[in-house]
Order: C-alpha cells, then sequence, then structure tokens
C-alpha cells in the first residue's frame, strides 16, 4: 500500500499533483542520503535551497513575502510525504510549519519583507527556542531575559533540546521581558535573534536515541543585544502567540505520526510475509495476521481522524484541545505500531540496518516533542 489510496477530503487535484512533486524529491534528494546524514549528526544545509527551488518550503507564505500563498493542506501534503518516504527528520516543517506561522501572524512588515522569502527559498534556517535546561512542559517557568537598554534588549539565559540549533540562522527566542509580571506569562515574549549577533553561542548538537540527522542543540545567550524592533507581536504576548500557534505544531506532529506509522506498518507486512520460521512465512501465523489486523483497523480510524481534523484546522476551527487530543493519539499509535512492527521483524527489527530499527528509535520523541503526552492529556483534561 502507499499513502495513495486513501481517501481525504481536503486535497484536490492540486495537492495530489503537488504531492508527486514532494515524493521524487525524497525519493531522490533525501533517502539516497539518510545514513550519511545520521552518521554526520546533521542535515546540511545545501539541501534547502533546493526544497525552496520546488516550493516545498513554506507553502503559505503569501505571495508578497515571495511564498505562494497556499493553503495548510500543502504542508500535510510534505509532512505526509516526508513521514511516510523518509527515515530523518529534515527540520524543514518546523520552518514551515511552525515558525512561517508566527512570522505570517504576528510578524511586522519589516519582519515579515526581511525573514519570509529566505524562509521560503532555504536561504536560511529558522528555529524556536522555546525549552530550557530548567524548564519545558511549564513555559511560564522559563529564565531566559531581556531586559531593556535604550531601544535595545540584552538578552541572557540558555535554551536546550532546539531543532535546526546549529543550522539555524534566526531563531525565535522565547523570553521573559518582565520576570515579575503576575500573572507569569503576561511577562513572556519573543524575540527574533539573529544567529550572527554577539553573545549568542550554540552548544553542543545533542547525542539522541533516534533520529540522529536532526539537529538537536543547546543555545546560550551572553548580553546578547538585540533592537527593540525585533519584539515579535506585542511586547509580553508571547504566551498568548504561543498558545496560538501549538495547535498546528501538534497537528503537523500528528500527521507525520500516522504517515511514519503507515510506512513502518506496510513494511512490516512485506517483512513477515518473506520471513520464514517452522516451515512457514511469519505471516501465516495467525499471531502475526491478528496484530497486523489490529494495526490495520487502528490506522484505517486514524486517517479518518486527520482527514477530519486537517478539515477543521483549513476553516480554522480545529480547537486547541482537538489537536491535543490529535497529537496524543496519533503519536500514542505510532508507538505501538513501530514496537509491535519491531517485534515481528526479530532480531532483525534490533539492527540498524533495518529501516525499523530506525523508525522505532525516531519514533519514541514524538509522545514528547511540541508537548508530551501527559501534558496534551492535562489540556484536553482540562477542558471538560
Ligand atoms: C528531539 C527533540 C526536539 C525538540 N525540539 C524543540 C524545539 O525546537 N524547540 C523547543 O523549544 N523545544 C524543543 N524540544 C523540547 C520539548 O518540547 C520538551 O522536551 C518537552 O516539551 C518536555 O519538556 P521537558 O523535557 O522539560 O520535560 P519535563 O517538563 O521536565 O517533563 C518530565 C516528565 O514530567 C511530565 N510532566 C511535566 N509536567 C506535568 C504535568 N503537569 N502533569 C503530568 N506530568 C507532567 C512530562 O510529561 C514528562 O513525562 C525538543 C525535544 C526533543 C527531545
Amino acid at each position: 500500500m502507499s499513502l495513495d489510496v486513501l481517501s481525504r477530503t481536503s486535497y484536490n487535484e492540486d495537492h495530489e499533483a503537488f504531492r508527486q512533486t514532494v515524493r521524487q524529491f525524497v525519493t531522490k534528494e533525501i533517502v539516497p542520503n539518510e545514513t550519511a546524514w545520521d552518521e554526520a549528526g546533521i542535515v546540511p544545509k545545501s539541501v534547502w535551497p533546493k526544497a525552496g527551488d520546488l516550493g516545498i518550503l513554506c507553502p503559505t507564505v503569501p505571495e508578497a513575502y515571495g511564498g505562494l500563498g497556499l493553503d495548510f493542506a500543502y504542508n500535510a501534503v510534505i509532512d505526509e510525504e516526508f513521514g511516510y518516504g523518509a527515515d530523518v527528520a529534515t527540520g524543514f516543517s518546523l520552518q514551515s510549519d511552525i515558525v512561517a506561522n508566527y512570522l505570517i501572524s504576528y510578524g511586522s512588515e519589516e519582519q515579515k519583507k526581511q525573514w519570509l522569502p529566505k524562509m521560503v527559498s532555504g536561504e536560511i534556517v529558522t528555529a524556536i527556542a522555546m525549552t530550557e535546561p530548567g524548564t519545558g512542559s511549564d513555559l511560564q517557568g522559563m529564565r531566559t531575559t531581556a531586559k531593556k537598554d535604550g531601544n535595545h534588549y540584552v538578552i541572557n539565559g540558555s535554551k536546550t533540546y532546539i531543532t535546526n540549533g546549529q543550522n539555524a540562522d534566526l531563531i525565535l527566542v522565547c523570553v521573559k521581558t518582565d520576570p515579575d509580571a503576575k500573572p507569569s506569562w503576561k511577562g513572556v515574549s519573543i524575540v527574533l535573534v539573529e544567529s550572527d549577533r554577539e553573545g549568542f553561542k550554540r552548544g553542543r548538537n545533542l547525542d539522541k536515541v533516534g533520529l540522529d540527522a536532526a539537529d538537536t542543540s543547546e543555545m546560550f545567550f551572553e548580553d546578547v543585544r538585540v533592537p527593540m524592533t525585533n519584539c515579535l507581536g506585542e511586547e509580553g504576548m508571547g504566551f498568548i502567540y504561543l498558545m496560538t500557534e501549538l495547535p498546528q505544531e501538534r497537528l503537523s506532529i500528528a500527521i507525520s505520526s500516522q504517515s511514519a506509522a503507515q510506512r513502518a506498518f506496510d513494511q512490516t507486512v512485506t517483512f513477515v510475509k518473506e520471513r520464514k520460521a517452522f516451515g512457514q512465512t511469519v505471516y501465516d501465523f495467525q499471531n502475526t495476521r491478528f496484530i497486523l489486523a489490529d494495526l490495520k483497523t487502528k490506522l484505517q480510524v486514524g486517517w479518518a481522524h486527520l482527514d477530519w481534523a486537517l478539515a477543521r484546522h483549513l476553516k480554522k476551527e480545529l480547537t486547541p484541545v482537538e489537536a491535543s487530543a490529535a497529537k496524543l493519539w496519533h503519536t500514542e499509535l505510532q508507538g505501538e505500531v513501530v514496537d509491535k512492527c519491531l517485534q515481528l521483524h526479530g532480531g532483525a527489527g534490533y539492527m540498524n540496518e533495518y529501516p525499523i530499527a530506525r523508525q522505532w528509535r525516531g519514533a519514541r520523541v514524538t509522545r514528547i516533542f511540541g508537548g508530551t503526552s501527559e501534558i496534551m492529556k492535562e489540556l484536553i483534561g482540562r477542558s471538560l
């Protein structure tokens, strides 16, 4: 099976034509390089402009800022094709599904003109830095500060686990502009920091359990001066912006997770039909067929749910609680699928030369980043 047979109400012929472009790009530019990039621990910046040339970066950016002005269903197509076609995380979706949206929604005219065209073309790589060594889930507890000095902010603090951290040219840094604000969320702002600012230092590219090629880093800010015009939107509104934009990030993770789960499942069906034990194929054991039947059923339900969620998001009706539920369900499903599929591979499943091993390692993080499963349950539970 491939993603083609699925019914998706949010996609038209143009989306499907675009899908072919993305698929070819993944096949030609990503898959042959996966092992080398995993070994290097980074996706080279040189691949970004190639994606940009084909419209694969930030498709929703309006034409006035160098983009194609398309709907989020194009991002969803990209997420599906990368999730189904490749085992490396390129960091593209962070730029396209997350960072671009902050600039489109809250950026000043000058910020949009300066940064969006370069994000679309792949000339620059971006990151968003919320998490700190001392706090992740509890974002209001962040300690990085931006103090005013004349018409500048002076930023001090550190961030960690930042995707695209080594490659980033521009970082959306979440800071406290008023550390004493009550309630504390009112003190949070988002400031654009260019990576060539004096006092900014990248730390380690962290050694992870999986997604080896994804660049996940520490960042340090020591008296980094940036003009106050680098504040994104209004000072003190950062936390509201984060809460407003996180649903799209969570839907994006849900889409990638479902696609990656489908990839693991399809590859496993092929594997068990070839692998022999006790004079028959592994597929011939009823236990195998029952496990696969169970997973296939859940995947089918999952696609129908995503179709619903995407349609609601395109109409701006998907609520933060619904997006949290989508992230929770699809990432937990991915975890279940890759684990059961690895088991059906036997010892081969534990060998990195088999794709399922890489998929199993990579899948573990989707229940953690973008908000943990526990935080998703908190958000859903609180809404009842
Ligand atoms: C590969 C990777 C990439 C990442 N990319 C980025 C990025 O680009 N930008 C960025 O800012 N961050 C990024 N992160 C950070 C990520 O979002 C955080 O790790 C995540 O939100 C969890 O925060 P934490 O690590 O501080 O865990 P903690 O908040 O310390 O949580 C520890 C445990 O406590 C649980 N817990 C916490 N609060 C509650 C609660 N209220 N109720 C019940 N349980 C709770 C958690 O669910 C978890 O199980 C990335 C992380 C990884 C691993």
